[in-house]
């Protein structure tokens, strides 16, 4: 990670409003350039929406975002093209193998014959997945699923990644290869992924940032998070209980 790099996340002021209810208001944060970042906080805290507006899926109600500074709403085509995306429950086909879903998201993705080959190669790989190339996804555990999407969200080579979740629903072993898989794919992409689960962020983030109720709490370290105490009493102390 270097200091002067501009961020490859940013979030300016991001509110979204439902009717009258707040689900995100004024949000910032800068996630710099190579770092993994766990987007913390309670379930409905507003990280899936805040996600979904880093992303382009969701309009913003205000603010902005931006990805490897290419501004989210006005420019979603190009910001998409640095940015992989794996929602909370994937959008995979269930009748589809992942030989299949994967070469129409990269025909979507616009690659060529030859880069989608060599893109469907890769993933099959680190995504460890080739064992259940062939099958229909319907039939695929929890975990293998999560691989496809994964396999999914960087089949065009992102700089940036946006998990959401990633590894809710999976046991234990499917837990720890999801996480040796989003560390090995963070060597050369900066990451942005939401739990609720604070062991996740001391098993695989370099920063934290923290919503609660819809705001920032805390943007930092996991050891200035900590704060020389435990990151349970100070997700506590700054989500105020607010029941996970
Ligand atoms: P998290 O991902 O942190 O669990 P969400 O972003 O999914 O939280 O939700 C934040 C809040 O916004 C929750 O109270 C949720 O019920 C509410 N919310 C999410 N989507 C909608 C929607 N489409 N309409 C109304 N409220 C919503």
């Amino acid at each position: 990670m270097t200091d002067s790099a501009p961020p490859l996340i940013e979030a300016v002021g991001l509110c979204k409003y439902y009717g009258a209810f707040t689900a995100v208001q004024d949000v910032s944060f800068a996630v710099p350039q190579g770092s993994v970042t766990a987007f913390l906080g309670p379930n409905g805290a507003g990280k899936s929406t805040t996600m979904k507006m880093l992303t382009g899926f969701l309009a913003p109600s205000a603010g902005t975002a931006s990805i490897a500074g290419i501004d989210v709403d006005s420019d979603r085509i190009a910001a998409a093209c640095q940015l992989g995306y794996l929602p909370e429950n994937g959008p995979l086909y269930p009748e589809m193998t992942p030989a299949q879903q994967l070469a129409y998201a990269g025909r979507v993705h616009g690659l060529s014959p030859a880069r989608l080959k060599d893109a469907l190669d890769r993933v099959a790989s680190s995504c460890r997945i080739d064992e259940v190339w062939h099958k229909p996804i319907r039939k695929l555990s929890k975990g293998f699923r999560q691989r496809v999407g994964l396999a999914q969200a960087i089949l065009h080579d992102p700089k940036v990644l946006i998990l959401d979740e990633p590894t809710a629903g999976l046991d234990p072993n499917q837990i720890q290869l999801v996480r040796d898989l989003i560390k090995s794919l963070a060597k050369d992409k900066t990451v942005l992924l939401s739990t609720h689960i604070l062991q996740e962020v001391e098993a695989i983030a370099d920063r934290v940032i923290l919503i609660s109720e819809g705001k920032l709490r805390f943007s930092g370290t996991p050891a200035e998070l900590a704060a020389g105490g435990s990151l349970e009493a100070r997700f506590r102390e700054l989500t105020k209980g607010v029941a996970a």
